[in-house]
């Protein structure tokens, strides 16, 4: 079985001449794609060649890409943005032992000038794959630069085979209703109730209005990233013991529920911008999803996205739906009598995608 990954490797500290380059990099792939669009089927460029001829200097092996990105995209009439990418071909990690021993990565890929090798911040969980890309255990798919915020980073896709699973179980994962996360599989179930994670975020919260009212800048930046490592390490631990759980039972695939984003009303995004990430429910789960798809990967176990809708109220044993939310935390099903704890019903009944699947 193949399992494809992106991992997003941030580009360390570009002297601000690289920034501008990737800059104009992008720039110019955009425009290109723009051009490109603009012109009569006929006469699009189909090699690397022609397109030089309606694009300002980017190095081929970019022009080549956009041109099967552009293509790949259909339904753009016109692209915002296109990120420059290089194919496997074109783009290399690689590792370098530094003066003290450590391990210094780096990212080599064409631009305007020339090839360049420039330092990567590489996540403790993410060396595996890079290790992995290095022995040849992973294959490399393209590459693509791109700034987010004011930093730029590679989104490296990459596949890696693992051992196929004989047979289905399938794991079902609810996510913030009451608990942070509940995991179903075969009757058995996992909780992380989230609570300490709760308190330290109120806890956090708290601290952050008061220097903000004191206008202590440098002291908020400091909580922001103590807090940002200490969700980022929670979400580790919370998403090494879910596959731990997933592997001891056997199981070969996980639902999850997908939460990105787009399901949310008007009002819950009210909610969350006023919330400042106090409540569980806006819990940085992009994140925890990734490390679960990562670790998934790597055990062997498939991971989907199943639509919530209806999830929490729906009898995971007869298919009653009831009309509102249960109060509390026990779904009582008025048609076979079968009472559960309403996450554990809901990751039950996304074990079982009731609603669909999420694309
Ligand atoms: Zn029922």
């Amino acid at each position: 079985m193949e399992q494809t990954l992106t991992i997003k490797l941030k580009l360390y500290n570009p002297t601000q001449a690289k920034r501008e380059m990737y800059q104009t990099m992008a720039d110019r792939t955009t425009s290109f794609a723009n051009r490109y669009l603009s012109l009569d089927k006929k006469e699009r460029p189909k090699t690397s060649k022609d397109a030089t001829k309606i694009s300002e200097k980017l190095p081929s092996c970019v022009l080549c890409h956009a041109i099967r990105d552009i293509r790949a995209k259909k339904k753009v009439r016109r692209f915002k943005r296109l990120w420059p990418s290089f194919s496997y071909q074109n783009f290399r990690v690689e590792k370098e032992t530094s003066q003290s021993g450590g391990a210094v990565w780096k990212a080599s890929f064409p631009t305007l000038e020339k090839r360049v090798g420039v330092p990567i911040v590489v996540q403790s969980y993410q060396e595996k794959y890079l290790e992995m890309l290095l022995s040849g255990q992973a294959k490399q798919g393209s590459a693509k630069l791109v700034k987010s915020g004011k930093d730029w980073y590679i989104l490296l896709s990459l596949t890696i085979s693992v051992k196929e699973k004989q047979g289905e179980k399938i794991m079902g994962v609810d996510l913030g209703q009451i608990d942070l996360l509940v995991a179903s599989v075969s009757g058995q179930a996992l909780f992380f109730s989230g609570k300490e994670l709760a308190y330290t975020r109120r806890r956090c919260a708290e601290l952050r209005y008061r220097l903000q009212k004191a206008g202590a800048y440098r002291a908020l930046a400091r909580l922001g990233d103590k807090e940002h490592r200490w969700v980022t390490d929670a979400n580790h631990k919370i998403s090494r013991a879910l596959i731990d759980f997933a592997v001891a039972h056997g199981v070969t695939k996980i639902r999850l529920e997908d939460l990105t984003g787009t399901r949310w009303t008007k009002q819950q995004r009210k909610e969350r911008r006023r919330d400042h990430g106090r409540c569980l429910h806006y819990w940085p789960y992009y994140h925890l999803r990734q490390f679960i798809e990562y670790k998934a990967a790597l055990a062997g176990i498939r991971v989907e996205l199943a639509n919530p809708d209806l999830t929490t109220l729906t009898c995971s044993r007869c298919g009653e739906v009831i009309r509102s939310r249960p109060k509390g935390r026990w779904f009582r099903c008025p048609r076979c009598k079968k009472i559960k704890h309403i996450d554990v019903n809901g990751a039950d009944n996304i074990a079982q995608a009731i609603s669909g699947f999420a694309v």
